[in-house]
């Protein structure tokens, strides 16, 4: 039996390929970033409405080092 007080469950969908799958976000968190499944493309997912899986994403900046 899973633990309830792991995290919430929510469905990303990778706006570069179209992948879709279920993550676990953090109770805390209110983003969370990860690399899509698929292509690798960094990206930060936020919950969108504590009711649905639905997670609204954004590709992750990519970080240039200062120079
Ligand atoms: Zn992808």
């Amino acid at each position: 039996m899973p633990e309830l007080n792991a995290g919430r469950p929510g469905m990303y969908r990778c706006p570069v390929c179209s992948y879709r799958d279920l993550v676990e976000l953090e109770q805390s968190a209110e983003r969370h970033s990860i690399e899509c499944g698929n292509c690798g493309t960094p990206l930060d997912l936020a919950p969108r409405d504590v009711h649905s899986l639905q997670l609204s994403v954004q590709i992750a900046e990519i970080r240039l080092p200062s120079p």
